[in-house]
């Protein structure tokens, strides 16, 4: 279809203001949290209904027009990064909270809804939502269904894959299926809801998604241990989860991130050279109890000092540094790339110190703020733009970042997905059997490849579009899977 006829067709579903073809407004759209790549969209349009979702979705299939779903675009893999001849579909007008069922501890939102609307929705009723990326202010629900992103809580919490109970999807044919379970938690057949959560806007685009909200704990406890190094901390966080303590949180800031957010927004850390905020929320008896051990634990492990929340405010100033880090890299930096990678939670140590002997080697800076609780490092590398070839060596040494996790058994990603970023990486991690196997799946619901392509895959393959001489998968060899 002729653009001119697009942009009339999708201005009839959604009206002048729900579509924006001018090149200089498509701009804000070229990337998402991740700026390293950039893609001006031919054409973006802001949905305020499932069925217009539908509506524009038909269209891109039944033109061959690929499409790319974006939520807030705080992303940090370039997820949602868009296709140069396709749409970008962009759900921030689509903001309502349909329902809040408390007795059944579920509330249903469309995809654009903040994380954090829902849980001031339910707080007046003692509840929250319990998954909390740093970026909980600003990113959708969508976006963190897509990512199945996580945050400070996760750690005895579970991801958000453990707070979806169903979604509605459109596909990329157009048609309208739901996915999980409706007021029951859990529903029989296939885990296709499993299977979509996490899948980075590749299998189809979330309409309305239901949620589980939990009870706000009766006690919650927070200290600040400063310690000289992160070898130091790192060994008071295995004593605290080997003591079978489940702290709702366990963050790690390195020396190189306390100067930047003490600069920025002014904590008032301690000079350390690594600090530790840990959690502990759940019965008062229970807190009280496991808290004092904690404190001992640190203490074990040479902690120079221990600061106890004593009030709300005091707690909130403690987490202030730990969620404004990555912005207050811009205080001591041009510029910065955020890795996200995840190790066991054993092997921390010994990536910490691949990572300073990497720094060292490329003579670039890496700030460590991560949850040291999951194992779960975001790794910042520091570089400057203005100076030629930093860039490039900033992105060869987050890649040797995500080599060292890989060695100590760890993953590419820990919580920002794969998208347009970690794509070259998968062979490292995952055989070519392995990457058809996924490319099968995602082809049983998108067999076009209209629906954010070129992402996660390293290279095209199935779908009709695999380089070089055709050979059978093993399970179509079988008759197992079909090649579309
Ligand atoms: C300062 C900062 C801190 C962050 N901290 C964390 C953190 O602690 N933990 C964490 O996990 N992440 C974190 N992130 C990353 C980011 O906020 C999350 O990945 C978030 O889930 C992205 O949501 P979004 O709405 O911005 O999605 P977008 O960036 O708009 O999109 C992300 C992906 O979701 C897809 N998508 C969006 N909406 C839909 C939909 N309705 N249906 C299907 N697919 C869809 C897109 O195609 C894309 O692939 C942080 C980012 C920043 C900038």
């Amino acid at each position: 279809m002729e653009r001119e006829r697009l942009v009339e067709t999708m201005r009839g579903i959604l009206g002048p203001e729900g579509v924006i073809s001018e090149r200089e407004e498509l701009r804000t759209y070229e990337c998402d949290g991740l700026m390293n790549y950039r893609v001006i969209p031919d054409l973006v349009v802001l949905p305020e209904t499932a069925e217009q979702v539908q509506r524009v979705v038909r269209v891109c299939y039944e033109e061959g027009i690929p499409f790319v779903a974006r939520g807030s675009g705080t992303g940090l893999s370039g997820g949602a990064l868009p296709v140069e001849s396709g749409i970008l579909i962009v759900t921030s007008r689509m903001r309502r909270i349909l329902e809040v069922d408390i007795p059944n501890q579920r509330v249903v939102v469309e995809p654009g809804v903040i994380n954090l609307w829902i849980t001031e929705a339910v707080s007046g009723e003692g509840y929250y939502y319990a998954p909390d990326p740093a970026s909980q202010v600003v990113c959708s629900i969508g976006g963190n269904v897509a990512e199945n992103s996580g945050g400070v809580h996760c750690l005895k919490y579970g991801f958000t894959t453990n707070h979806v109970t169903g979604a509605e999807v459109v596909l990329p044919d157009g048609s309208v299926v739901h996915l999980g379970g409706g007021k029951a938690p859990d529903a029989p057949g296939y885990d296709l809801l499993g299977a979509f959560v996490g899948s980075e806007g590749t299998l189809g685009i979330a309409t309305r998604i239901t949620v589980r909200v939990c009870r706000k704990p009766e006690a919650v406890k927070t200290l600040l241990a400063a310690f000289e190094d992160t070898e130091a901390a790192g060994g008071a966080v295995s004593g605290i989860i080997g003591a079978g303590i489940v702290p709702a949180a366990v963050e790690m800031m390195d020396r190189l991130t306390i100067e930047a957010v003490e600069v920025a927004v002014h904590p008032n850390y301690p000079d350390a050279g690594a600090i530790l905020i840990v959690e502990l929320d759940g019965p008062e008896a229970e807190v009280e109890s496991q808290f004092e051990q904690v404190i001992g634990i640190c203490k074990q492990n040479r902690a120079t000092e221990v600061r106890v929340a004593g009030s709300d405010a005091e707690r909130a100033l403690f987490w202030k540094g730990r969620k404004a880090a990555f912005a207050a890299m811009g205080r001591i930096s041009n510029d910065y790339y955020v890795q996200d990678s995840v190790v066991p939670r054993t092997e921390l140590s010994a990536v910490l110190k691949k990572i300073s002997e990497l720094s060292g080697r490329y003579g670039l800076r890496v700030a460590n703020v991560f949850h040291a609780g999951d194992g779960n490092l975001h790794p910042l590398v520091l570089y400057d733009n203005n100076v030629p070839g930093e860039a490039e060596k900033a992105e060869e040494l987050a890649g040797e970042i995500v080599f060292a996790c890989l060695e100590h058994g760890g993953s590419l990603t820990g919580e920002h997905g794969i998208g347009e970023d970690k794509k070259k990486y998968m062979p490292k991690m995952f055989t070519a059997e392995d990457l058809d196997v996924m490319q099968l799946l995602r082809c049983a619901f998108d067999p076009h490849q209209i629906c954010n392509p070129g992402k996660i895959f390293p290279t095209p393959r199935l779908c009709g579009e695999r380089p070089g001489p055709f050979r059978m998968h093993p399970v179509q060899k079988a008759g197992l899977a079909e090649l579309f």
